[in-house]
């Protein structure tokens, strides 16, 4: 039986653009064992992922070298006699617990120079593929396309443990969830949350992790933002009539869950990291400048969100038949 770790990325919508390529290897592997080694903050994702047999926690700070708890882990994982592992992140630390695992074959993007620690290469042939597309020729060798269209990811959710969620957190009936905040920076953070929540006409979740918060505190709406786990606002949003969010991991937790959703993008770009699924509409004024990728607006005018109003989201709620916006 074959066997593959895959490292996962450390960003939650990343870790869902590499869902197609864990798909594509166990159609291309039957019998395959397919663990995945990701950060507490992705684990409850690829927990979800219908793909992978076991998810390993890697104990490790974001951002942090930890060199003895790398080594530590890669001794570990010897055990499990993996024949590939496939390293997802670009940074060289991230290659360092496979090659520490002694496994045989370790496949990845160069990312940073990681020739010895990654020894199967794959070098990126243009900038700025579609991320699903990026990750997925991974599952062939280097410079094969994988085959067309890409399977779509899916998280795995149970109904029961949806509603009992929202029942415990104090929601009943339909609701729209609302996630303003983006991990990156504030360049990907739509301003007019708080105008939007207003004009829904059905009661509004705010989502978001703890520093999403106090801008959750300023927007109308039951503010949970750093209040769940992840796995709580992945059942929220499950059970979401209608989702709203910027480019960020909520949106790919929405577009796996196939929720009507509104995806806004400003700085970053709707080719690159779509939302996949056919629920999504995705509103891009895609502004000269645009998109910059850059974390804080370096124009200072902020245009491709100041300018993308809030009548054009409430058209787009609209065109999903989910709610009824208020006047
Ligand atoms: S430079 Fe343009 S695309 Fe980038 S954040 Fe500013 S307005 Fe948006």
């Amino acid at each position: 039986m074959p066997r593959i770790l895959v490292v996962a990325p450390n960003w939650i919508g990343d870790a869902l653009m590499a869902q197609p390529l864990l798909a594509r290897l166990r159609e291309k592997l039957p019998g395959l064992r397919l663990d995945v080694l990701a950060t507490d903050r992705v684990a409850p994702v690829a927990r979800r992922m219908p793909e992978v047999d076991e998810v390993i926690e890697a104990p490790f700070r974001h951002g942090a070298l930890e060199l003895r708890e790398r080594w530590r882990l890669g001794r570990a994982l010897r055990a499990h006699r993996y024949e590939q592992a496939i390293v997802l992140p670009n940074t060289w630390k991230s290659a360092l617990a496979p090659f520490f695992a002694d496994i045989p074959i370790r496949s990845g993007y160069v990312g940073e120079s990681r020739f010895g620690l990654i020894n199967l290469v794959y070098r990126n042939r243009e900038k700025r593929v579609p991320m699903a597309l990026h990750y997925a020729r991974l599952a062939e060798p280097p410079g094969k396309e994988p085959k067309q269209p890409l399977p779509e990811p899916r998280l795995r959710v149970d109904a029961e443990a949806v509603a009992s969620t929202a029942r415990r957190l104090g929601l009943v009936g339909r609701y729209a969830a609302l996630c303003p905040g983006a991990e990156y920076g504030p360049a990907k953070r739509w301003p007019y949350f708080a105008q939007l929540a207003g004009r829904i006409g059905i009661p509004v979740v705010l989502l978001g992790g703890e520093n999403d918060r106090d801008a959750c505190s300023r927007i109308p709406g039951k503010n949970l933002a750093g209040k769940t786990t992840l796995d709580e606002a992945i059942e929220l949003v499950a059970g979401a009539a209608l989702v709203v969010t910027n480019d960020s991991g909520l949106m790919h937790v929405a577009a796996a869950l196939d929720r009507p959703q509104v995806a806004l993008f400003g700085s970053s770009s709707p080719e690159h990291t779509p939302p996949r699924s056919t629920a999504a509409r995705v509103l891009w004024l895609k502004v000269e400048c645009s998109p910059c990728f850059e974390r804080v607006c370096p124009l200072g005018h902020f245009r491709c969100m100041n300018e993308l109003g809030v009548e054009r989201v409430l058209a787009e709620i609209e065109a999903l038949g989910v709610t009824s916006p208020a006047a």
